[in-house]
């Protein structure tokens, strides 16, 4: 897909339809760098399919406008490439287990979030009920504790597209699951980590609010993910975008490996063979750096398809150190 800027006619960068679909859908603020490295901001006008081109508007390069776009995805498990494995944890009775599957990937925006990110004052007590809420005053009104200004994100519109933006093609898959042994381990871990935030620090930081906010299989599931994904170049001659990661909530909470590509690019197929290489590689990577939750160095990715929601390193990490092998 090219992407051309409605200003000048020209094509300013090229990207594939999948990562259009999310990112400049009709409607869509998108921020790019010109050649002098400066950020420019954009909003889509016209996402031409057939042409393999998409129109964008410049706008104001301050604005505090963005959007979220509301994907869906669907994994589905065609059939199975190789008896499924068993990765011990260094906790008697604690496993991970590995399936290799080919599978299907559907990706669908069915529509997106308009957001403005602004200051404003609220609660910063992890514990009350007004807790990053948009407040006024000097005082919390539910719990009287000071105001702070924050940095608060506000929807100010939602929008369903009559048809979703759909994309679908085959290829490996690693699926990822916890037994109960280590999902209680997680849950003790997530338990644990809370109780230390929540004495040391009166105010909870944004980096640790995924902690309150999601189940601990979930950020335990995402975080060993995305870490595994910035080991990829450590361990084989890929790089870290050929692989993709999903967590997904249904009866059971599973974690999703697949290549970015139809038919496979062998980045799932290695993981699968070499977990404890990826597993080492990764946790290495995860204490080297010098961040404390997590940072885009070592947990955040712009290509997360979850929004960078329920991650924390110090958990990941712990799944990561009790791999063996
Ligand atoms: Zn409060
Ligand atoms: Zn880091
Ligand atoms: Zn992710």
């Amino acid at each position: 897909m090219k992407l051309i800027d409605s200003s000048t006619g020209e094509e300013f960068e090229e990207t594939n339809l999948d990562i259009a679909y999310r990112e400049v859908f009709p409607g869509a603020i998108y921020s790019a760098q010109n050649a002098n490295g400066e950020i420019v901001k954009y909003r889509a006008t016209e996402l031409e399919v057939e042409e393999r081109r998409a129109v964008l508007i410049p706008i104001d390069p301050n604005s505090h406008t963005f959007t979220i776009p509301e994907t869906d995805l669907e994994v589905k498990q065609l059939e199975l490439l190789a008896e499924p494995k068993i990765v011990a944890l260094s906790i008697p009775g604690a496993e991970l287990k590995l399936s290799l599957v080919w599978g299907e990937i559907k990706t669908l925006v069915t529509g997106y979030k308009l957001c403005i990110k602004q200051y404003e004052l609220s609660c910063t007590r992890s514990s009350c009920r007004s807790y990053h809420q948009p407040l006024s005053g000097k005082f919390c009104p539910t719990c009287g504790s000071k105001l702070k200004r924050i940095e608060l994100i506000t929807v100010v519109d939602e929008v369903d597209f009559r048809l979703p933006y759909c994309t679908e093609y085959k290829t490996p898959v690693v699926k990822v699951e916890v037994n109960s042994v280590a999902t209680n381990i997680i849950c003790r871990e997530v338990q644990h980590l809370k109780t230390k935030i929540q004495r040391e620090i009166p105010e909870i930081p944004p980096v640790y609010a995924a902690l309150w906010e999601s189940s601990p299989v979930t950020i335990a599931l995402h975080s060993i993910g995305h870490q595994i994904i910035f080991a990829v170049p450590l361990v084989i001659l890929s790089s870290s975008l050929d692989l993709n990661y999903l967590v997904v909530e249904q009866e059971e909470t599973v974690g999703y490996f697949y290549d970015a590509v139809a038919d496979g690019n062998g980045c799932s197929e290695a993981v699968f063979h070499q977990f404890g290489k990826f597993a080492r590689s990764a946790a290495a990577l995860a204490r080297n750096c010098s961040c404390e939750a997590g940072c885009p160095k070592c947990l955040y990715m712009h290509s997360c398809l979850q929004d960078n929601q329920s991650l924390n390193k110090p958990i990941g990490l712990s799944i990561l150190e009790a791999v063996g092998e």
